[in-house]
């Protein structure tokens, strides 16, 4: 097994896994195979207060049930918050403590990120006022006028985004005291080794603020490829309350149902196998396969690096 790709599924332990997280689990598994590469799991469970007790232990058991098994430990982002906060001290400067509650910040008018979330205005970017508490903890980004962060991504293809304009100084440690989604992504892919990441097109706003991240600590960038999310009737993004998996370990028949048809949605024609391990056999080559068109209509995309 190569160590020069290590991929991850990383879900966040909400409810039980959904149609729209299965095909960010079966693609992310899919690349690491086809790519000879390892495949790790990692549960995001820093945000306690949404975490779902069990949630987690059902996801893995769905995983198992489904052919996909971690290549090592799984891993936990509660446990390791000494590292998010080792990664925090070391932005230095870049970081500050800001004052400003939500509706303070959405009272300024700065306008709305992709993400919906509105933009800071940077009112404690000289420090707090006097007699202001620190409620978060910021990362200043360059200001408007600065280069773009620029990405090549493995599906979407070229990728240009503008820090100040498109979220604003963001958030490293909320006001509720957990480290946020931004920072600790960054940390655990790094401390991970994982050099490519595959998840939902929902995240690929959040690719710049990582890619800054990660050049502030002097991380490597991994390569990118969002898939397209799975979306309802009325065109809303699966949640986790909505459609979970029914997979009872040991219902081959469910599985690759399950799987047949993340797998249709992410675009490779394969009939329904008679097993699972007829279905991975069948879907790692369609999977190489796929790449290797779309390589050949946009030279350049499938495998190369973030610049
Ligand atoms: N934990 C995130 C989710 O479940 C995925 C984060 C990522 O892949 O970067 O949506």
């Amino acid at each position: 097994m190569s160590t020069t790709y290590i991929g991850r599924f990383a879900p966040s332990p909400t409810g039980p896994l959904h149609a729209g997280s299965l095909v960010a689990a079966v693609a992310s598994y899919l690349d690491a195979r086809a790519h000879q590469g390892q495949w790790l799991v990692r549960i995001e469970d820093i945000d306690e207060g949404r975490s779902v007790p069990g949630a987690d232990r059902a996801i893995l058991a769905l995983l198992d049930a489904l052919g996909m098994h971690s290549d090592r430990e799984v891993v936990w982002q509660s446990r390791r918050t000494p590292l998010y906060r080792a990664a925090a001290d070391k932005l230095g400067v870049h970081a500050y403590p800001c004052g400003c509650n939500r509706r303070e910040i959405r009272d300024s008018r700065l306008g709305v990120a992709p993400d919906g979330a509105a933009i800071y205005p940077g009112t404690c970017r000289p420090g707090l006022a006097p007699g202001r508490a620190m409620r978060s903890l910021r990362l200043r980004v360059p200001d408007a006028g600065a280069d773009a962060i620029t990405f090549i991504d493995r599906f979407a293809g070229p990728q240009t985004q503008y820090l100040a304009s498109e979220s604003g100084d963001f958030v490293l440690l909320r006001a509720d005291g957990y480290w946020a989604y931004q920072l600790v992504v960054v940390v655990d892919d790094a401390e991970q080794g994982i050099t490519d990441i595959v998840r939902g097109a929902d995240l690929i706003d959040s690719t710049a603020r990582q890619i800054y991240l990660q050049r502030l600590l002097g991380v490597a960038t991994p390569r990118y490829l969002h898939v397209p999310v799975v979306r309802n009737a009325q065109g809303e993004k699966l949640s986790k309350q909505t459609g979970a998996l029914a997979v009872l370990p040991g219902d081959e028949p469910a599985a690759i149902a399950a799987l047949t048809d993340a797998a249709r949605f992410l675009g490779l024609p394969l009939e329904r196998p008679a097993s699972l391990a007829a279905f991975w056999q069948a879907a790692i080559p369609a999977w190489s396969a796929m790449l290797a068109q779309q390589e050949a209509r946009a030279p350049g995309t499938s495998r190369q690096a973030a610049c």
